[in-house]
């Protein structure tokens, strides 16, 4: 369900900033440490899309990796869940990115 109120999410605000015209392509960033399942996200856009000028556009994922950093010992470290421990010991990671959601480009034709 949370999949679905993003898509619905993401064709709103592509209808929004397009103020005419077919879209053709819509290019969103899902971050790794999101919460979001980008192939959720997919199969609900079509269902959002349908009766609006986003209908029939293809959907482009861009996975954003997690980094986090630590704050005690400074170390930069990949994160591919919220809840990574740093070799030092440290659970409090600084999530540099990763936290992503956000649409990158809009093609309209
Ligand atoms: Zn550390």
């Amino acid at each position: 369900m949370h999949e679905l109120s993003i898509s619905q999410g993401i064709v709103e605000s592509v209808c929004d900033a397009v103020p005419e015209g077919q879209v053709l392509v819509v290019t969103v960033e899902i971050g790794k440490l999101s919460g979001v399942v980008p192939d959720a996200v997919r199969f609900c856009f079509d269902a959002c899309a349908r009766g609006t000028r986003v209908e029939g556009a293809r959907l482009d994922i861009v996975d954003v990796p997690g980094r986090g950093r630590c704050a005690s010992c400074d170390r930069d470290l990949d994160m591919d869940e919220l809840l990574t421990q740093c070799p030092c010991g440290n659970p409090f990671l600084d999530i540099v990115c990763g936290r992503e959601l956000r649409i990158r480009s809009v093609e309209v034709n």
